[in-house]
């Protein structure tokens, strides 16, 4: 049995719309070692696609080609890469070298893709290189070399795995008589190591120097000359058999596509920038949320005094009137019908006041040191202050309870007959907060549904802080304001009781205990926590909106790898032809959107941390303080966020690629 045999092999090309094309008419050839065969005829005669059936890169046939005593009908995909890695060697008419890979690089690339050592690789390829007088190319490119260079590379590629039949389809047609000569000098040397050499060729020149010469016509053979043996002798390409073959390695497909993304270095910068955008808002977006908060937390704790812990009774059920400001009803407390002669009916909220009990619980709690009692009130339009005639609104009236010298921004705290007011207040009255103090004042305030009044003077200017507490107020101290109910013979219950806590340590597990006890706790903290969810929305929404550049990013990505794709169409088929699997092709690809993801997350992490220190910067000088906080964590996010992208985009193009027809892929015209 010969080592090659084709039996009644016929193939058909479906032509869309019409009957098939039948391209070979039952061949039966019988082709062994040690023989050089030319398969010449005509243009169209159909000596390509009986090579492309020999080399496996085309399964589609009926009749049988048996190889080595194994039939090709049977062959699985993982056969046909065996076949390809270890039993086939092609050569092309236009060489079809890989354009970014070195000459050595090209020739080592089938044992790359066995995942042989490196050592093993280049030595192998040098040897084979060597002789085929190219030792001084092995760093050059493709691009670099002569046409008759090019082919022996690529014929040096064909033999370094060692097949038994090496394949050339017009091995010589690009080339000149000279380097014809050469080309054939060395194919025929090849045939006499003891392998099968099948060459396609249309010129007689050439088929005068094969043993035998099959002439094709129209599909069908017409001729088949045996004309003298070659003196075959042991192999010169002296290569030991190779290893058993594994399968391409990570790192070896980094490399892979590391070497193409370097050929097109400035496209692929391009493309990290623009993939890098999206990367930079999302953690531009992130920090700036996580800035405003600490932000917020820090402004909200320096005016807080930390021993002390406001509370405030539950909002009775049943209320109608907490949500009537919608921004924050925690600050504002309802009158449940019934409890209480009605009060003014438009307007006017009060908080509940403190039982016996409650303040009794309320001492109870562990670590509370002191209790101080104060009362609130929380009024839209019916409380004034009176100044040369004139009314100014404001909406807090308290006591100076739990206030701390923080929040006087001028002045001192009341004493008795003493007030005080927000800076908006003394600004209306026409003067700044410094004129303001010393001025003689008329309050006019609704308690208990009394509308009471008194002339004070203003001491100071009250400040809730420079985030919250935007709405005008006025308090006196809790003597005056005692004074002020006994005068009109009411009797007002505290509404609101500071905890000073035995330890800062312990302030926050008071207030903790405050709320599951079920009161209030103070409306600043409420305020904050408000503050804080609609940031946590605020930032939400600007990072979905950073993240539209993402998809943007990924859909360039998806573009860009698809042209790639398109561009390596000749470097796919090569690679399958020396036995590739599917999931090479797909790894090196996968691997190139890796390193695209990478790049862009690096650039973005990079651009995003600039941003944010030149913006600290600005905002350092405009309002002192740093609103950017950029955490190692976002940055990481960021990397490993556009690494996800860029992989999945990747996987529809290197699909793609691992499913090109090599056939298709090969073809030159
Ligand atoms: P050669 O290499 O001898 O010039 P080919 O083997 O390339 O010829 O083609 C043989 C015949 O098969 C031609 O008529 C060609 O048009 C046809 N053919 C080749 N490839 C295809 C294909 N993919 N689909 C349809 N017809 C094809
Ligand atoms: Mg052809």
């Amino acid at each position: 049995m010969s080592f090659i045999e084709l039996k009644h092999l016929n193939k058909f090309y479906p032509i869309s719309g019409a009957k098939d094309f039948q391209a070979l008419k039952d061949i039966n050839l019988s082709l062994d070692k040690g023989e050089l065969v030319s398969i010449i005829g005509e243009s169209g005669s159909g000596k390509s696609t009986l090579m492309n059936l020999l080399g496996g890169l085309d399964s589609q046939f009926s009749g049988e080609i048996t190889v080595d005593g194994k039939k090709m009908s049977t062959f699985k995909d993982q056969d046909f890469v065996n076949y390809h890695k270890e039993k086939i060697g092609f050569v092309f008419q236009s060489f079809n070298l890989v354009s970014h890979l070195s000459v050595l690089d090209n020739v080592t690339l089938a044992m790359t893709l066995s995942n042989v050592d490196k050592k093993t690789r280049n030595e192998r390829a040098k040897e084979v290189l060597k002789q085929l007088g190219l030792e001084e190319q092995y760093h050059k490119k493709p691009s670099q070399l002569s046409g008759g260079q090019k082919q022996r590379v690529a014929i040096a590629r064909a033999l370094v795995n060692d097949p038994d039949i090496i394949i050339a389809d017009e091995p010589t047609g690009a080339l000149d008589s000279q380097t014809t000569d050469q080309v054939l000098d060395i194919i025929q040397e090849i045939a006499k190591t003891g392998k099968l050499v099948i060459m396609v060729t249309h010129s007689e020149k050439v088929a005068a120097r094969s043993t035998r010469v099959v002439t094709i016509d129209d599909g069908k053979i017409i001729g088949d000359v045996r004309q003298g043996e070659l003196q075959t002798h042991e192999n010169t390409f002296g290569l030991e058999k190779k290893a058993k073959s594994k399968n391409l390695s990570f790192f070896a497909a980094i490399r892979l596509a590391l070497l193409n993304m370097k050929e097109k270095l400035g496209r692929n910068i391009l493309i990290a920038l623009g993939g890098s955008i999206g990367i930079m808002s999302v953690i531009v977006m992130l920090s700036l949320g996580a800035g405003v908060n600490d932000y917020l937390t820090k402004t909200m704790n320096a005016n807080v005094n930390p021993l002390v812990s406001e509370v405030k009774m539950p909002i009775a059920r049943g209320s109608n009137a907490s949500s009537s400001v919608a921004a924050d009803s925690s600050v504002m407390a309802t009158t449940p019908a019934g409890t209480r002669p009605s009060g003014p009916p438009a307007g006017v909220t009060q908080s509940d006041p403190f039982a016996e009990e409650n303040l009794q619980e309320l001492r109870n709690i562990p670590h509370v040191a002191e209790l101080n009692l104060a009362y609130t009130s929380f009024t839209i339009g019916s409380d004034n202050v009176i100044y040369e005639g004139s009314k100014y609104a404001f909406m807090t009236f308290g006591t100076t309870s739990g206030m701390t010298d923080s929040n006087i921004l001028y002045g001192t705290f009341p004493a008795e007959g003493e007030i005080l007011v927000t800076e908006g207040i003394a600004n209306q009255m026409g003067a700044t907060a410094e004129e303001a103090i010393g001025k003689e004042v008329t309050l006019s305030v609704t308690i208990d549904g009394e509308k009471l009044e008194k002339n004070y003077v203003i001491s100071g200017i009250y400040t809730a802080g420079q985030s919250i507490g935007a709405f005008e107020s006025v308090y006196i101290s809790s003597e005056s304001f005692d004074l002020l109910t006994a005068e009109n013979n009411l009797e007002v219950k505290p509404n609101v009781v500071y905890l000073v806590s035995d330890d800062p340590k312990n302030t926050q597990a008071i207030k903790d205990e405050v709320a599951t006890l079920g009161y209030r706790g103070s409306s600043a903290d409420m305020l904050a926590s408000t503050f804080t969810k609609m940031l946590d929305i605020f930032t939400y929404i600007l990072s979905g909106v950073a993240g539209i550049s993402l998809f943007v990013s990924a859909i360039m990505i998806l573009t860009v790898l698809y042209i790639s794709v398109v561009e390596r169409t000749q470097e796919i088929g090569v690679i399958k032809a020396i036995g590739g699997r599917k999931k090479d092709i797909r790894r090196i690809f996968v691997s190139e959107s890796f390193l695209i993801g990478l790049f862009s997350g690096l650039l973005g992490v990079g651009i995003a941390y600039l941003i944010t220190v030149v913006g600290n910067i600005i905002v350092q000088n405009l309002f002192d303080t740093a609103i950017l906080n950029m955490t190692p964590a976002f940055a990481i996010f960021g990397i490993v966020t556009s690494i996800i992208i860029s992989m999945l985009s990747g996987l529809l193009p290197a699909q793609k690629a691992a499913s090109l027809d090599p056939v298709e892929a090969l073809r030159h015209d």
